[in-house]
């Protein structure tokens, strides 16, 4: 531990964003990059506890309080080590993390607690920055070959453990670029599509070969491959089915956000913009809608108004569901609770009014652009899966995170690996 008294000295650092009407004009990172020095003293924060619940919160298991250690004695190398033994996606994890290490904090029992996500992001910048990262061969190849179909963070993380440990790996990605989620789902004002495509560089000089606009339809076509593991995410959509529901004008968040991703085209400008669902894809299209000139955007939810603290039923160090207020919101949004959609109306076949319902009080609100963010109900199929074929990310455990993908793909490619020495023939 650096500094024994470091978080009695230093406070909490709050994310610092661009202002918002220069942000809203433009699609890059709203976050203000830190310096090192702020770094060091936000990592002097951390206080080595003996049981480290950060690092029990964090999916990965990263070491938390060690790299926030050498991060304070400006040891940034080894802290970089350190990190990627455990994180092969820390450059994303350290942007859009929920940072499920933070609500574990010991710190934040009585105090804010140490801002773990930026530190993580300052090490992998710093290690980027001074020529660090460099692709890591396997020493030997085993002469196996194996596919993974999907290229988001399951998938990578899968093919990426796989490739290191010297099998072949070929990655199918059925869009013209890898990434999944993170590329096609996520705005570039939280994850600039430059930080993806920088790792993946490295990536291919490892031997990872990616085979883009590839779909998968059935297993047949994986014939020759020794294993395959499907990383194909949970992409199909919760539909709304209230009358109405065929007008024009009515999207799924993720139609709308791939659109935006791809092309930019400014699709709600000048429109008076609902997204239902008030969770973080629904946060996205509030994002995007504002920088593509919405005249407004109003975001509605079923569920009643999450707590602002915790509440005794979820105590710490458990993960809390919190009112959550995200830079998107700060750019301009109306949000309402406890809302429950009836219909939608309209006029010569296009959106113009949804009618909702709160606390049996029905409602108007106008609408020519309707974003719906409910959530994913599961993976679309694949001719030919079974039970027993290797599977991992939100495929398997449903809408997830991507740090929980990136545990799975990590744990998938252990049990390929173990499952291909034990068809090994015996000498
Ligand atoms: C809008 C949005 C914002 C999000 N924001 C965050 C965030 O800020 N932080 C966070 O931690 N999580 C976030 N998430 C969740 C996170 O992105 C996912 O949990 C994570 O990407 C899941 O990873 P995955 O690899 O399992 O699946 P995906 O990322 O969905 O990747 C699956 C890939 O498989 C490909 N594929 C599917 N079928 C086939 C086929 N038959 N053949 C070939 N390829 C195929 C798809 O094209 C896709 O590229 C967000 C999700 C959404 C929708
Ligand atoms: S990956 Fe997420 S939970 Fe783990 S240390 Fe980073 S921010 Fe925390």
């Amino acid at each position: 531990m650096g500094d024994v008294k470091g978080f009695l000295k230093i406070k909490r650092s709050k994310t610092e964003y661009r202002p918002v009407c220069e942000r809203v004009l433009d699609y890059h990172d709203v976050v203000k990059p830190r310096s090192d020095e702020q770094s060091r003293d936000q990592a002097s924060r951390c206080m080595d506890c003996g049981t480290p619940f950060c690092h029990w919160a964090c999916p990965l298991a990263n070491y938390i309080p060690e790299w926030n250690d050498l991060v304070f004695h400006q040891q940034w190398e080894k802290a970089y080590d350190l990190l990627k033994a455990t994180n092969i996606l820390p450059e994303v994890t350290g942007r859009v993390c929920p940072a499920l290490c933070e609500h574990s904090c010991v710190l934040g029992i009585n105090d804010d607690p140490v801002t773990i996500r930026e530190n993580e992001l300052a090490i992998i910048e710093y290690a980027f920055k001074h020529g660090l990262v460099k692709p890591e061969l396997p020493k030997k190849r085993t002469g196996k070959k194996i596919a993974v179909v999907g290229s988001g963070p399951a998938g990578l993380s899968c093919a990426v453990h796989l490739n290191r440990q010297g099998h072949k790996v070929t990655v199918f990605e059925r869009d013209d670029k890898v990434g999944g989620l993170m590329r096609y789902g996520i705005p570039d004002f939280k994850l600039e599509k430059k930080i993806l495509d920088r790792r993946i560089s490295v990536w291919k000089k490892e031997g990872l070969v990616f085979k883009t606009n590839h779909e998968i339809k059935d297993k047949k076509e994986l014939k020759g491959f020794a294993a395959v593991c499907f990383a194909c995410g949970s992409r199909v959509p919760r539909d709304l089915k209230v009358p109405g529901r065929d007008l024009k004008g009515i999207h799924f968040a993720m139609d709308y956000l791939v659109r935006s991703n791809k092309s930019k085209k400014a699709e709600a400008k000048g429109k008076k913009v609902v997204v239902i669902g008030g969770g973080d894809t629904g946060a996205d299209c509030v994002g995007t809608a504002n920088r593509q000139g919405a005249s407004c955007v109003v975001q509605i939810e079923i569920m009643p108004q999450p707590a602002d603290r915790r509440t005794a039923d979820c105590p710490w160090p458990t993960f809390p569901r919190l009112l959550k207020t995200t830079s998107s919101h700060e750019e301009g949004a109306e949000r309402h609770w406890s809302i429950i959609t009836r219909k939608f109306v309209g006029k010569n076949g296009r959106i113009g009014q949804i009618i909702c319902e709160k606390d049996g009080q029905p409602f108007a609100i106008e609408a020519d652009l309707v974003i719906l963010a409910m959530g994913f109900i599961g993976p679309e199929p694949i001719k030919g899966l079974n039970s027993k074929d290797f599977t991992c990310g939100d495929m398997r455990r449903g809408q997830s995170l991507i740090v929980w993908a990136i545990h799975e793909g990590e744990n998938a490619a252990e049990a390929i690996s173990n499952y291909l020495f034990l068809r090994e023939p015996k000498r």
